[in-house]
């Protein structure tokens, strides 16, 4: 049979809902036989996650790392997920701390500008709901959800909220020195959703090229927010590139309706993964 393979998800140690033992254990329930624990910014959940490991489940740890391309202006945010690098890497580490903190500076600016405006919630609340966890506009907006102020989450990233009125940039990565670290970290570097147009500005095709050259070593083309044409762009660009193709679930808890295994990568591309990393191995429960 073939495994059910999903290399992208989140826990309470990032913007998930369950925390990374939850996560392995609906991982293994939803029938998945490979999970890739990958909290933005953090390998904060990996332990957690390796001691809760049920039989039968292999757990793949990586990352989501926030990273920006400054080709263009104003610079293109965009999400690179990282397998199986060394979580001890000296600069891979100082630039994820880095990029945490730069995310509760902007996550509490973006709460005093909704203050200002009369919402009443509170940046110690979000802090405190977060546990702990890499801090992100799910947080604010699981607080506008709390105040009756919006019916949703996807609500909260609407135009007259989070998705535009009361957004602020992160200060992110750039995406080459994001590319380069992970490598250098023995870790495979893998573009999230590089066509997600829903999410907002994409990167060009040129710039995916470059990347290629850089270092990267593939594209996730089934994705919950790409429409079947972009999944099919994505899947033609990665041919001609030469890059290995996956499919995740993106899976968040209840901050995302999306369910574990809703997409999947293959056995092929999933050891083309673990065939160049050089960091830490996957981990399966005896
Ligand atoms: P941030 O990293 O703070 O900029 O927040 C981005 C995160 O918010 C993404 O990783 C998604 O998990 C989540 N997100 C973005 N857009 C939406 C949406 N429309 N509905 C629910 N969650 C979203
Ligand atoms: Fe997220
Ligand atoms: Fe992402
Ligand atoms: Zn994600």
């Amino acid at each position: 049979m073939t495994p059910a393979i999903d290399l992208h998800t989140h826990s309470t140690a990032s913007d998930g809902t369950l925390t990374p033992a939850e996560l392995v254990r609906a991982a293994a329930d939803a029938g998945l036989d490979v999970v890739a624990i990958t909290d933005h910014d953090t390998t904060a959940g990996w332990d957690a996650a390796v001691a809760a490991l049920p039989p039968g489940l292999t757990l793949v740890r990586g990352a989501e790392i926030s990273c920006r391309w400054h080709g263009v202006a104003p610079p293109v945010p965009l999400h690179l997920l990282a397998y199986l690098f060394d979580p001890r890497h000296p600069e891979l580490v100082d630039e994820l701390a880095r990029v945490r903190a730069a995310r509760e500076v902007r996550g509490e600016r973006i709460v005093r500008l909704l203050q200002a405006d009369g919402v009443d919630i509170s940046w110690t609340e979000i802090m405190t709901a977060a546990g702990g966890g890499t801090v992100g506009r799910p947080h604010i907006a699981a607080a506008l959800v709390r105040a009756n102020l919006v019916a949703s989450t996807t609500e909260a990233f609407g135009p007259d909220w989070l998705g535009e009125r009361y957004r602020l940039p992160k200060e992110d990565i750039d995406v080459f020195r994001a590319v380069t670290l992970v490598r250098a970290a023995g870790g495979v570097p893998v573009l999230a959703h590089p066509r997600a147009t829903r999410r907002g500005r994409v990167v060009p095709d040129d710039l995916i090229g470059e990347l290629a050259e850089a270092g990267l070593a593939g594209l996730e083309a089934d994705h919950e927010d790409h429409s079947p044409a972009e999944a099919a762009h994505v899947r033609g660009l990665a041919a001609e590139l030469g890059l290995l193709v996956t499919g995740s679930s993106d899976f968040h808890g209840t901050h995302k309706t999306v369910r574990l295994g809703a997409h999947t990568t293959s056995l092929g591309a999933y050891e083309r993964i673990i065939a160049q990393a050089r960091g830490v191995t996957p981990v399966a429960s005896g």
